[in-house]
């Protein structure tokens, strides 16, 4: 992973402001744009996962939570 101007260490939460590790794997999907095999992944740390879900879900975009440990790709 040299070379890509990331941080190294753990994978970071997506809500704007946080840079809590994350510990949830958000997976959501718009149906308007995405095809049904694509899938988007947001990262959140245990604070925001329900506010991200929740937004998501507010949506009716179809959305999954799971525990995020490694790599999810
Ligand atoms: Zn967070």
């Amino acid at each position: 992973m040299i070379g890509l101007g990331a941080e190294a260490g753990s994978p970071r939460c997506s809500r704007a402001g946080c840079s809590n590790a994350a510990a949830w794997a958000v997976l959501w999907r718009n149906p308007r744009i995405h095809g049904v095999d694509r899938r988007k992944t947001w990262l959140a740390c245990a604070g925001h996962v329900d506010f991200l879900r929740d937004y998501l879900a507010a949506r009716d975009f179809p959305v999954e939570v799971t525990p995020f440990h490694e790599a999810v790709s």
